[in-house]
């Protein structure tokens, strides 16, 4: 061994396995070949498919003679091809001259070149040489191409191999197709990382079988595939269901999102990107797997584009204006409270709803600025309220899960409070359970500082997907406000027994409960025989301009 190698530096010499039962011929390649590599033998075809086995991981080479007991150098080569990682090392065979027949029979079994005896060491050496060169070259164009789990390409190597597909062929037209599994981080702590990987295979694999006009078929991430395939029209929901049947993990759904007529004019992966944002429309809906990019979502996109560019100039320019929604107190019939919703009047796209801007604020990490402007906002209106000579009502502002990243929120909220002299009992924090599953311990103990310091904290959107009982528990609250989809859904039903187990908890837990999204008559009437405590909605009013609002809490 070299000092280099001893200090692990410098490569590790190659393996080399050579079968041969001829002992002489064995010392004599031994020897030749001792110095540049490590040596293992083998006396027949047997010993060497064992020792093929057990040393596939470093074997470079085999060296194989032809003739031999028990097992011949064609049954070597035959067992080594049905075992895709034995048929991985290159096979020299070694022959006697004038034998054409054997070397034509061995390189139609596989092998990979083959030398005459006697041996001659400067064609032997050279000949091994280049054979290990050629296929370690091979090996590293295949890692680069090649994802080794779903044998399908690479990200780069699909992006690439589509591009030149689509400006090779400019009037064919081809689809894109991207796959994702649904809450596979889930399947995969649940199952373990080997019968996912078992069902990453399978899926890759029917996907390959079943999508027909396949030009390309990439592993783009984790669980996402992508495929660039010929147009067809519709009947792709069949075709996807059938490759979707029968996986490993029973249940499993995956979803597709396809963008239609592809053309070389658009980057790939931009092609790739706008399958997956149609998927994502379609995330969690049972019944829906496919869904298809459209004009609608490309408007959605550029919306999103342009907010993301004009977002922090807004701030700046106090471009967003805050709408005031009441609360209706069933006790008094008076208003009880006020919600600030955030509203942005954008100079070029008009009036945009939170629901397309909020989203996008809280991934660029900006929405705590938003919610501290409107925090001043709702402050400013309290004061104005008292100058104008109005009962003031306690006015809740909307807390983002980020917010809570900030370590001095808490601090924050106070200075801003009594920097306008408000009485913190007028100062409502909502905030979503979804906020809180983010972090427990911090959103609790800020929460409860809050409250210690004298405000109100609400839980909003109760019902609203995923509510859990634990939190309740939990978390230092005032108010539970109750989810506008469960009322919709106890209207549509005419059954608000769930409307009514949800108050029924609320009271037991001292909470006062706020009915959200009321539209009816009727839906007033049950929520106040149920003792709901107050109703914000439609029916009594839509969120109003300060003006407005003003106006409203004047009248009621
Ligand atoms: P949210 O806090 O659940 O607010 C209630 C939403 O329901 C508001 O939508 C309101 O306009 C709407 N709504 C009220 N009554 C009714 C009704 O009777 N029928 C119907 N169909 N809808 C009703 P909006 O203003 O579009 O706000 C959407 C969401 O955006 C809010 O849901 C809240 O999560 C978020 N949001 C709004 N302003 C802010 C903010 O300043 N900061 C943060 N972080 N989030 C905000
Ligand atoms: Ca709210
Ligand atoms: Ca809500």
């Amino acid at each position: 061994m070299s000092d280099d190698s001893m200090h692990g530096f410098g490569p590790a010499k190659r393996s080399i396995l050579v079968v041969e039962d001829n002992e002489i011929n064995r010392d004599l390649l031994c020897a030749l070949l001792v110095d540049d590599f490590e040596v293992i033998t083998a006396e027949n075809g047997l010993v060497g498919l064992e020792k093929l086995r057990e040393h596939q991981e470093i074997l470079s080479l085999v060296l194989l003679d032809v003739y031999m007991p028990q097992c011949d150098g064609f049954e070597f080569l035959r067992r080594r091809a049905e075992d895709e990682a034995l048929a991985n090392v290159p096979v020299i065979v070694t022959t006697a001259s004038d034998s054409l027949d054997d070397e034509i029979r061995c390189l139609q079994l596989g092998a990979n070149d083959f030398v005459v005896k006697p041996y001659n060491a400067d064609i032997i050496m050279n000949r091994i040489n280049n054979t290990i060169h050629l296929r370690e070259t091979a090996s590293i164009v295949n890692q680069l191409t090649w994802d080794d789990l779903t044998k399908l390409f690479n990200k780069e190597f699909f992006y690439r191999h589509s591009e030149d597909a689509l400006t090779s062929a400019p009037d064919k037209r081809f689809d894109m197709i991207c796959s994702n599994i649904e809450n596979f981080k889930h399947y995969n702590d649940r199952y373990g990382r080997a019968t996912c990987n078992d069902l990453l295979r399978d899926l890759a694999s029917n996907l390959k079988q079943t999508l027909p006009g396949i030009v390309a078929g990439g592993r783009i991430g984790g669980d996402k595939f992508a495929f660039l395939v010929s147009h067809r029209g519709r009947g792709w929901e069949q075709i996807l269901e059938e490759a979707t049947k029968d996986l490993a993990i029973p249940g499993i759904r995956v979803k597709f999102g396809i963008v239609e007529d592809v053309s070389h004019s658009l980057a790939v992966s931009l092609a790739c990107d706008r399958a997956l944002i149609a998927l994502d429309k379609i995330k969690g809906r049972r019944g829906t797997n496919v869904a298809w990019y459209n004009d609608e979502l490309h408007q959605q996109q550029i919306v999103e584009e342009i907010i993301l560019e004009t977002m922090e100039q807004a701030l700046k320019d106090r471009q967003f204006v805050v709408y005031y929604q009441p609360k209706h107190d069933l006790r008094t019939g008076r208003t009880g409270g006020v919600e600030a919703l955030a509203r942005w009047i954008h100079p070029e796209l008009g009036f945009v709803s939170p629901a397309q801007f909020i989203p996008v604020l809280e991934r660029q990490g900006y929405i705590t600025q938003l919610d501290m402007y409107i925090l001043d906002e709702a402050c400013r209106e309290l004061k104005h309220l008292e100058e104008l000579g109005l009962r003031p009502v306690p006015v809740s502002i909307n807390a983002s899960a980020y917010d809570f990243d900030v370590p001095n929120l808490v601090q924050h909220i106070t200075r801003t409070v009594d920097g306008y002299g408000i009485d913190h009992s007028l100062l409502h924090v909502e905030l979503t359970e979804t906020a809180y599953s983010e972090d427990p311990e911090t959103v609790a103990r800020a929460l409860k500082d809050l409250r210690d310091l004298g405000f109100c904290v609400e839980l909003d959107d109760f019902g609203a997907g995923y509510s859990s009982l634990a939190s309740l528990n939990v978390l230092p609250l005032d108010v539970m406000k109750l989810d506008m989809s469960i009322i919709r859904q106890a209207t549509a039903l005419n059954d608000f027994r769930i409307v009514h187990a949800a108050i029924q908890l609320a009271q037991l837990l001292g909470l006062s409960t706020v009915a959200e999204g009321v539209e009816s008559q009727e839906e007033v009437e049950q929520l106040k025989s149920m003792g709901c405590d107050y109703i914000q909605g439609y029916y009594f009013s839509k969120p109003l301009r300060s003006n407005e609002f003003e106006a409203y809490l004047a009248e009621h």
